[in-house]
């Protein structure tokens, strides 16, 4: 890696840029570390236990206020956010390259996708609607309600450090509550600075009450402190499936609401009759995309054994020709694993593959690509007999296991055998393949599709998956439901007070 951009110097820059006061990101005891370079690139302070407890109780005040904006008003402060994350587009989305190490097309497109749930939720401020339900009684009229809900916690992962709040924030946001972000440990710069512009959104809204939205900087002790405030109504935790098995059952026990986007272990199945051409880009995009660190990643392949020596030997091409390297400069398709841990996971699951028999292609560090604290490596696929051992968990990395496979049913159940159910997709001509994956005993993931790779969703369709990884439903759809609390309401016009049921129940 040609060490052309300082990346620390270039950080600076752009926080100067975005208003992010300096006071913010240095001079404080938790350092945060850009994955392209290894180094460091701010010291910030991480809030106590009594801080980010006062944020929260300070978030409800505002949203006591909020509550009372009229939805399409609040959608004007979006629409702000909106024209702002426009404007911020370049040094956001670079921002998003240096801390999570995404190439430039990618950290840009997070922040396209950030400016498109704002545009969704501002149409969505006129559309809270509620339903008018018949009524068996005469002279009564039945509908339902929805109101805010109250703060919505936001606990965000480092893979998409700025997207994932948009998402929460926009929806949130419009539905009339408060926000409070807890962003990943590892990407806080772009947390400060996504607050940094929703702030220059909101000075131009005007009277919108004060703590409208807080960012907690810390680990994980300050999301403990969202899952178990009180006045959290409602917690949204993105993040790996260990981190819902403790965060799920702790907001379960307070009664209060949830929303689990968790890990995923995604499979793709390529079909006698797919077209190879598109399979093979959207296998590369999915695998090894984002350096294999997408929730949505290709993980799995089962790839039908009459098509198996057309497609394998094209892919393991491109796999070995990928270009790693740093993703500030435009012709690195492959970015750095976000840190040491990543890339011993990954080694770790390869040396395990090749015990269960695997053989395996790539996964090697790119030494000479930067320094000794950054860890860039060539994308791994790995021919697998049959699917077992680290096949059946998500390892953070850029690993693909491919499986071949005669009988289709058998592949379908595969599939199905793992404990995530996030994403999933089949590259098939025929339709009944193509109709039975998308059945109700086709594929069991929150995302099926077809003739697509498993990642790269678009704003508009709900997000999120089943099993462990966590049944959470974000961005699109009907999601903004998860936001609002739903009152039904009756009301009597009538003269008389008949019972529902036929019940009667008269006194004197
Ligand atoms: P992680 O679980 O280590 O951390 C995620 C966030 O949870 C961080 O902000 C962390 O501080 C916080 N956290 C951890 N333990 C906590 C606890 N006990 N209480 C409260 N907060 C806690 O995940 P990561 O390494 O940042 O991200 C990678 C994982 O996230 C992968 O498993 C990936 O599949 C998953 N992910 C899922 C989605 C999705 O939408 N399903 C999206 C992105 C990432």
């Amino acid at each position: 890696m040609s060490k052309s951009v300082d990346v620390k110097q270039e950080t600076a820059a752009i926080l100067d840029r975005l208003g992010v006061p300096r006071a913010v990101w240095t001079g404080g005891r938790m350092a945060s570390f850009s994955p392209v370079s290894g180094e460091e690139i701010a010291n910030l302070k991480a809030v106590t236990a009594a801080e980010a407890g006062a944020a929260i109780e300070a978030a409800h005040e505002a949203f006591k206020e909020w509550r009372l904006v009229p939805a399409p008003k609040r959608g004007e402060l979006v629409r702000l956010l909106g024209e702002e994350l426009r404007a911020a587009k370049a040094d956001l989305g670079r921002l998003v390259s240096i801390e999570a190490g995404k190439i430039t097309s990618e950290g840009q497109g997070e922040v396209q996708e950030m400016i498109d749930i704002c545009d969704f939720a501002v149409g969505l401020s006129r559309q809270l609607y509620g339903l008018t339900i018949a009524t068996e009684r005469p002279g009564h009229r039945m509908m339902e309600t929805w109101h805010p809900l109250g703060v919505v916690g936001i606990i965000s992962a480092f893979n998409f450090p700025v997207a994932v709040w948009s998402w929460n924030a926009a929806l949130a946001l419009v539905c009339g509550n408060a926000i409070v972000w807890k962003p990943s440990e590892k990407t806080p710069l772009t947390a400060l600075a996504s607050q940094a512009i929703l702030e220059k959104a909101i000075a131009r809204f005007g009277a919108t009450p004060k703590n409208l939205s807080t960012v907690l900087i810390g680990d994980r002790a300050a999301g403990e402190a969202l899952v178990d405030h009180p006045k959290v109504a409602l917690v949204s935790a993105t993040g790996s499936t260990r981190m819902g098995k403790e965060v799920g059952p702790r907001v379960a026990k307070r009664f209060a609401r949830s929303i689990l986007e968790l890990g995923g272990n995604n499979a793709g199945i390529v079909c006698p009759s797919a077209d190879l051409d598109m399979a093979l880009r959207a296998i590369a995009f999915g695998a090894m995309g984002t350096a294999g660190q997408r929730c949505t990643t290709l993980r799995r392949l089962f790839v039908h054994d009459s098509v198996y020596d057309q497609l394998v030997p094209r892919l393991k091409k491109a796999y070995t020709s990928v270009s790693v390297g740093n993703p500030l400069e435009t012709s690195a398709l492959v970015g750095p694993l976000i840190d040491k841990a990543a890339f011993d996971g990954m080694q770790k699951a390869l040396g395990a593959a090749k015990a269960e028999g695997g053989a395996v292609t790539g996964g090697e560090r790119v030494a000479e690509a930067g320094k000794e604290t950054a860890y860039y490596v060539k994308p791994a696929i790995v021919e697998m007999p049959k699917q077992s051992g680290p096949v059946l968990e998500e390892t953070f990395a850029p690993i693909l296991y491919v499986m071949k496979y005669s009988d289709f049913d058998k592949a379908l159940e595969d599939h199905n055998a793992v404990a995530a159910g996030l994403s999933s997709s089949i590259f098939t001509l025929n339709v009944q393949e193509a109709e039975r994956f998308l059945a109700v005993d086709g594929s069991d993931c929150g995302i099926a599709n077809v003739n697509i790779g498993t990642s790269g969703a678009e704003i508009g369709g709900a997000f999120g998956g089943e099993k462990e990884t966590g049944g959470g439903r974000e961005s699109g759809s009907d999601a903004w439901k998860a936001y609002m609390r739903r009152a039904t309401n009756t009301v009597n016009y009538s003269k008389a007070l008949p019972l529902a049921q036929g019940v009667s129940f008269d006194i004197e």
